[in-house]
This record gives C-alpha cells, sequence and structure tokens, in this order.
C-alpha cells in the first residue's frame, strides 16, 4: 500500500477594489502602513509565500481580478507565483467571485469561461479545476464547468447530498447529465477548520502532522487504495490573517519535491493527484443544491435575511435593485448590438481578454466589428460564426440605420464595459457582511453606477434613476442611511457627482 497522501488548497483572492471610473485602487487609511488593502495583503501574504516557494507544493487559485493587479503593479511577483505553477498546482477561478447558482445561466457560463481563458492566458494551458466561489454549487453551475471542459472542484463536506458521515478520504464523481461528470473533492472538515480557525494548532507544522493528520489517514480505503486528506482555506490566512503561517504551510507541505520523505505522508497538489486518478472507478455521489462553504443555509447568506448577520434585511433588496439593472443593461445591449452584425453575448465572452489586461479595449473591439464585416466565408472564425445567426438582422438593420465606423467601435466599447461593471457588481463580498454600509457593498454600487451611467450616456435611458430609487428598500441599521444615499456616498468617495 502507498502512503496516506496530504493536499492543500488555497483560495487567493481579494475582492476587485478598483474604482470602475478611473481604474484605480483609492487609497485607504485603514490599510497602513501600505498604500490600500490589496497592498497590504500582498505584502503580508503573497509575497512572503511566492518567497517560501509555497505556491509550487500546494494547489492553489488566483482571483483574476488579483492577478490582474498583480501583473500590472507587481509583474516580478505575478511572474515569480506563474512560475511556481509546474501544471498541476493552479486552478482557475470563475472570474468576478460572483455567487453562480444565483447568476443567470448566461451569466454563469460568462463568468466560467472568462476564469477558464484567464487561466489560459496567464499560464499558457487549459485548467484542469476551478474553484467555485464560495463553492457555492448546483448541478447546472457543474454541468456548465463540464462542458466548458473543467474536470473537477472541490466542496464543503457538508455540500455532498448523503445524510450521514462522507468519506472525503477519497474524489466522488458527480452526474452532471448530458453524460458529463465533474470530479468533486470534499475537503476534510477538521482539518480546514483548524487550519483556517484555531491559531494554536498551526504553531508547529510537525505537531499538527502528528496529533491531527496521522490519525485521520491511518486506515486505507475499501480496496486497499491510499486516502487523501485535503486542506482547504482562503489563501490569505497564510501570512494575513495569521501571521507568519507561510512558515507553517512551507513547513507542512516541505517534504513535496524536496526528495526528503517523510515516512508516514505524501503531499502533494490535489491536481497532481487527480491527474493520476482513474475517473470511472470513483464512487458516484450527488450533491446538494445551492449550497456553499460558508454558510450553512444554503446559499440565503447573498440573497436574503440568515442567521450569519445581525440584520440581513438589505440584502434582498440590494439583490433585485441589481438584477432589474441587470436586465435593463442586457435589454439595451441586445437592441444597440445586434444592427452592428455582432452577437453582444459573444462579444462579452471574449472581453475577458480586456478585463484581465491581455487586450486593449480599443483593438479589442476592432477585431469584432472586422470580423462581423467579413464575409460569410470567413465563418471558422468564432465570432464570424456567432455573428452568421444574426446576419438577417444585420441586413436590415444597414439599410434603416447607417453607422459610421468611430460611432460603431465608441458604442460596443461603451457596452462592452458597462457589462463588464454590471457583472463586477455581483461580486459576493457585496452581500457578505453585516451592513451594506461597508466598502464591499459601496464597490458593488460603483460598479452599479458605472453600467448604468454608461448605457445612459449611450441609448439615452434613464437606467440610473430606477436604480436609485430601487436602492431605496436598502436600508443600514448600522448608519441609518437607506440604499439611496449610500449610493451617493459610493460615487462621491471617488470623487464622481452624485445623482440629483
Ligand atoms: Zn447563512
Amino acid at each position: 500500500m502507498t502512503r496516506p497522501r496530504l493536499a492543500v488548497h488555497g483560495h487567493f483572492y481579494q475582492p476587485d477594489r478598483r474604482d470602475p471610473f478611473s481604474g484605480e485602487i483609492p487609497p485607504d487609511e485603514t490599510a497602513a502602513p501600505a498604500r490600500d488593502w490589496t497592498e497590504r495583503v500582498t505584502d503580508d501574504c503573497y509575497a512572503p509565500n511566492a518567497l517560501r516557494g509555497n505556491f509550487r507544493r500546494i494547489g492553489w487559485n488566483l482571483g483574476p481580478a488579483l492577478a490582474t493587479w498583480l501583473r500590472e503593479r507587481r509583474p516580478d511577483l505575478h511572474a515569480a507565483i506563474v512560475a511556481q505553477d509546474d501544471g498541476t498546482n493552479a486552478i482557475a477561478q470563475a472570474w468576478h467571485h460572483s455567487i453562480l447558482p444565483l447568476a443567470s445561466l448566461r451569466d454563469r457560463r460568462t463568468e466560467i469561461r472568462w476564469g477558464i481563458r484567464d487561466f489560459e492566458l496567464r499560464f499558457g494551458r487549459r485548467p484542469a479545476g476551478l474553484w467555485l466561489p464560495e463553492t457555492a454549487v448546483d448541478l447546472p453551475t457543474l454541468r456548465i464547468c463540464a462542458e466548458e471542459g473543467i474536470r473537477y472542484t472541490i466542496l464543503a463536506p457538508w455540500q455532498a447530498g448523503i445524510d450521514g458521515d462522507l468519506d472525503t478520504r477519497r474524489p466522488y464523481r458527480v452526474e452532471v447529465g448530458g453524460g458529463h461528470s465533474v470530479v468533486v473533492v470534499f475537503y476534510d472538515r477538521d482539518l480546514s477548520t483548524a487550519v483556517s480557525f484555531d491559531p494554536a494548532a498551526t504553531q508547529n507544522a510537525d505537531e499538527f502532522v502528528r496529533a491531527r493528520v496521522l490519525h485521520r489517514l491511518a486506515d486505507p480505503l475499501p480496496g486497499g487504495q491510499a486516502p487523501l486528506g485535503l486542506i482547504a482555506t482562503d489563501g490569505e490566512l497564510y501570512g494575513h490573517h495569521q501571521q507568519f503561517r507561510e512558515l507553517f504551510l512551507a513547513r507542512l507541505t516541505s517534504w513535496y519535491g524536496s526528495g526528503a520523505c517523510d515516512p508516514h505522508l505524501e503531499v502533494s497538489p490535489l491536481g497532481h493527484v487527480l491527474s493520476q486518478a482513474e475517473l470511472p472507478a470513483l464512487p458516484v455521489m450527488t450533491i446538494r443544491e445551492r449550497t456553499s462553504w460558508s454558510c450553512h443555509h444554503g446559499v440565503l447568506r447573498w440573497i436574503v435575511q440568515c442567521p450569519d448577520a445581525v440584520d440581513g434585511r438589505w440584502k434582498q433588496p440590494l439583490r433585485m435593485a441589481l438584477d432589474r439593472l441587470s436586465g435593463a443593461v442586457d435589454m439595451l445591449t441586445d437592441a444597440l448590438v445586434a444592427p452592428l452584425g455582432v452577437d453582444p453575448w459573444e462579444a462579452r465572452d471574449g472581453y475577458v481578454d480586456v478585463a484581465s489586461g491581455y487586450a486593449r479595449p480599443d483593438a479589442y473591439v476592432a477585431r469584432v466589428l472586422a470580423e462581423a464585416e467579413a464575409p460569410s466565408s470567413n465563418d471558422d472564425a468564432p465570432v464570424g460564426r456567432a455573428a452568421r445567426g444574426v446576419e438577417p438582422a444585420r441586413r436590415a438593420a444597414r439599410r434603416g440605420r447607417p453607422r459610421s465606423a468611430r460611432g460603431s467601435a465608441n458604442l460596443l466599447a461603451g457596452i462592452l464595459a458597462a457589462q463588464s461593471s454590471r457583472l463586477a457588481m455581483f461580486a459576493s463580498d457585496a452581500w457578505f457582511w453585516d451592513d451594506p454600509s461597508r466598502p464591499e457593498t459601496l464597490q458593488a454600487l460603483r460598479f452599479a453606477a458605472h453600467a448604468a451611467r454608461t448605457m445612459d450616456a449611450l441609448a439615452g435611458s434613464r437606467l440610473e434613476e430606477a436604480l436609485v430609487a430601487d436602492l431605496a428598500g436598502v436600508r443600514s441599521s448600522a448608519t441609518g442611511r437607506d440604499g439611496a444615499a449610500l449610493y451617493r456616498l459610493a460615487l462621491t468617495q471617488v470623487g464622481q457627482r452624485p445623482p440629483a
């Protein structure tokens, strides 16, 4: 029998703190001595973990917005982290960290495609795994993952669809319909909880292995296979939430690839373990629909009142206001883009190249418009293929409404920027905490404002007016402010004029 295996996965993620109007992160005094919290966490966590080589020995996902910031602002660190992926360490993450089971199917596919494409641009290979934000899952989400070529994901043990104890020491296969399946590894609850929330447990890595790990993995699986223990946590706890824990992580995983060996345990990234697994041999498991790792009430934390917040009554009106804005932005997108002969949703899926910083907006828009203009013999190109479906509408529209090339480019660039902000406003952070006066919710309101104002400027619509009216239903019990007042605050904080 081979030795039991231990794998560690770090979810490295920061909310996108950039002001959507300027593209810059505003300075934040509370992050001193750093300029802002993204820099602070980088100094506390990403840099020291990269220095220790930890990204080589664990599995991880790096949130695309954070990775984009790192590549722009800390290119050497970004390169060092990417270089530590040996082909099995890194997995993708849905781009904006929205709760996918709460998103429309089209948005879910876009988020997953953006995550995969971001990964390809960054790592130069296809991702085998994908991190679902907050591990929020349902079957349609897993099915889209499978259709987009994702092989595996990580879930909390209570997300398995069984009563009683789940043996988390082996991977499972979840059938998602259409002949597809996704490998799911449920992390070890006790080990992951201890690493996340019990600083005393992680003061000494050798003691951690002796006292907590070995006995959990002592018994072989039926059939004699080596058991697997997966520790999955936020990556930021290694050095930011808990000081010096990058040293714990380095010691815990030091046997991997070092030549030296702990006689009791084999430590390797999850992707390395799964690259050896025979998929058909995995036992079949079901999942609990609409569940997550940080709300024990399914995904209620991000929609309505659940016991995770003292007063969560603001959450539903906020989501409804943003859902309604989203619907209006999408209707205008369809109406304005169809006459250009472009499929707006294919164009949105491709816009990740801009969002991730690998293409300039004007160059991307020019390419999409050129492909739409090309004769149908050029249909091998993805956008050309998409445009074929809207050919009659395009011809009809051209006859009625001629538009200059520059006008078309400006229109499409504006709409795609608005769509990008409208996706960003659903990042889970806005609903995570107790009160909507927190910076995370104000940031979502800035993205909403950017989407609404951009569309209003292009279409002469009044989306912002409707948004502000809807936000009146949001109330912050901590400050006594309503959502419209928070919206004005969110804008004035970044030097934007508030609505009349
Ligand atoms: Zn909850």
